[in-house]
């Protein structure tokens, strides 16, 4: 049995700055061979912490060599001990919950009781894919004809990818690869070389849960591993999560080479505002949603839509909350936001605070102004809030994935709207009203994957799927739950009968089910 680490933050701190994050190959950690390597910050210092492997084409073609040999096996071993090996994954997981958020902290940035938060979320799609037993029984259909019955299997695809993105880098990973390998295929994962010790991390739970070698596998890397799995001729599917010209290009470039892809990509996230909704209640839940991790979550509430006459006292509300949000790294247990994940990113977002303004913005709160963004190394930056922004403006038209507010003022619901539908990200919304027929028919008329009624991040259960529409995700299904059962897995129909060999006889007439052997 691997003994499993256990890195409290503290530990991880002291850690020397060569330290190197390998690659996970057939149950143990492979040292990369490639001569690249990445470097891995903690957010919060801007110290470099450990510098991650990037894989090579060889390095990539290893690891699915590996999964493709393993496959065989585990895709016959029974869904009796598939399960028995997920629920003892599960346990392990929420045993180590402390230990996973610990590396999530130092990697990302994002304070603990969030980082707890990401685990608790993964460990709900882990108990979904427990259920397996249940979710790959297929329809049986009795007498479709004189003895004649018809069936449906569902079976693992082989080898499938998984390739994740920095905000979420427990969760993403576990939207994807307990289904993915409950259903019986070998798992490739491809974390954010930004923050990808979780994976290693989690690799070893697997493996101490009796997950057979092979079957989940860790490769890092950057383009080149991707460019790598969207063509490999022995990898089946992809399942990607990240920003919206990334996820275009996975999607492309994988279904040009015959893969079967989901590909989920940014966000700009409306809040609509009634003007009958109760303002303080809505104050919280922009804030809240707003600014939690940093504002680097794909369901942030990025952009308030201020209906009529709630405007200014809900600016005014959501101003008054500002103070009491307290910035800080993540060793200090006061701090509720932590640092954005890497400076050049932190620079990014502050520069829409210069941009939006310029167009015409009023900014009423500048994160500039936090003295961690002033004085510290980490990549720190406070809240910020814009208001009247404007469609046109490039503060509007960018995802911003910070700690950045935006309200748009509008007369109507039909203003409201239409903002909403012209935007080109549909990943999640919400609306904050008293009025339930003008709650209906908001979600009636919104074109938008993930719709919150009051609630401010609409990300549904483990049991239902997770995704966008238009530019938010690229591919038929959503990400986990019933459709992630579905992407991970071929759909087979069996046609049976047993007759007596003395009724046989040539004919060749075409059959349809229902006169098969009348
Ligand atoms: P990203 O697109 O930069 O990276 C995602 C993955 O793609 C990483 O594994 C990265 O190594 C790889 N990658 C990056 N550049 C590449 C390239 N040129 N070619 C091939 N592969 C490349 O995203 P990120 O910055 O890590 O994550 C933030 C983004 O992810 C935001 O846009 C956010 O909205 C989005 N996101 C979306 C969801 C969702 O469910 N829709 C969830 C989380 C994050």
């Amino acid at each position: 049995m691997t003994r499993i680490a256990q890195p409290p933050v503290a530990e991880a701190e002291a850690k020397p700055a060569a330290e190197r994050v390998n690659h996970w190959i057939n149950g143990a950690r492979v040292a990369g061979t490639s001569g690249r390597s990445g470097p891995v910050y903690n957010p919060a210092t801007g110290e470099l912490a450990r510098q991650v492997d990037l894989a090579s084409n060889e390095e990539v073609d290893a690891a699915v060599a590996v999964a493709k040999k393993a496959f065989p096996k585990w895709r016959a071993t029974s869904i009796g001990k598939r399960t028995e090996i997920m629920f003892r994954i599960r346990n392990l997981v929420d045993t180590h919950r402390a230990d996973i958020a610990a590396i999530l902290t130092r990697e990302h940035g994002k304070v603990p009781s969030d980082a707890l938060g990401e685990v608790a979320a993964g460990l709900e799609n882990l108990e979904f894919a427990t259920g397996i037993p249940h979710l790959l029984k297929g329809g049986f259909s009795e007498q479709v004809s004189k003895g004649i019955d018809v069936y449906q299997i569902r079976q693992p695809l082989g080898v499938v990818a998984g390739i994740t993105p920095f905000n979420f880098p427990a969760l993403v990973s576990m939207w994807m690869f307990g289904n993915a390998i409950a259903c019986g295929n070998a798992f490739i994962l491809k974390p954010s070389e930004k923050d990808p010790s979780t994976s290693v991390y989690l690799a070893e739970l697997l493996k101490e849960a009796g997950l057979p070698d092979g079957v989940f596998n860790v490769v890092h890397g950057d383009k080149v591993a991707v460019d790598r799995i969207l063509e490999h001729p022995d990898i089946a599917a992809i399942s990607f999560v990240g920003s919206t010209p990334i996820a275009r290009h996975v999607y492309e470039t994988g279904t040009a080479h015959g893969k079967r892809v989901q590909a989920l990509g940014g966000a700009k996230n409306h809040m609509v505002v009634l003007p009958d909704a109760d303002v303080g209640m809505a104050a919280d839940a922009a804030v809240s949603a707003a600014y939690g991790s940093a504002g680097e979550r794909c369901v942030a509430i990025s952009v308030v839509v201020a209906v009529g006459d709630v405007a200014d006292p809900l600016v005014s509300a959501i101003e008054e909350r500002l103070p009491g949000i307290h910035v800080g790294p993540g060793s200090d247990p006061e701090s509720e936001m932590g640092p954005l994940i890497t400076r050049e990113h932190r620079d990014k977002v502050a520069s829409y605070l210069d941009s939006g303004p310029a167009q015409g913005a009023e900014l009423v709160v500048d994160g500039r102004q936090h003295v961690l963004y002033r004085e510290s190394d980490g990549f720190f930056l406070g809240v910020s809030l814009l208001d009247r922004v404007t469609p046109e403006m490039e503060c509007y038209r960018n995802e911003i994935f910070g700690p950045v507010l935006e309200v748009i003022r509008v007369p109507t619901y039909a203003d409201a709207m239409k903002v909403i539908d012209d935007n080109p990200y549909a990943n999640g919304t919400a609306i904050f009203t008293r009025d339930g027929g003008a709650a209906r028919q908001f979600q009636f008329d919104v074109k938008v994957g993930m719709v919150g009624i009051n609630v401010p991040i609409p990300v549904p259960v483990a049991y239902y799927s997770f995704g966008g529409w238009k530019s938010s995700l690229f591919g038929d299904l959503h990400m986990y739950g019933p459709e992630g059962i579905q992407f991970f897995t071929h759909a087979k129909v069996v046609t049976s009968r047993w007759p007596d060999p003395s009724t046989s006889k040539v004919d060749l007439r075409f059959h349809g089910t229902s006169s098969h052997g009348v």
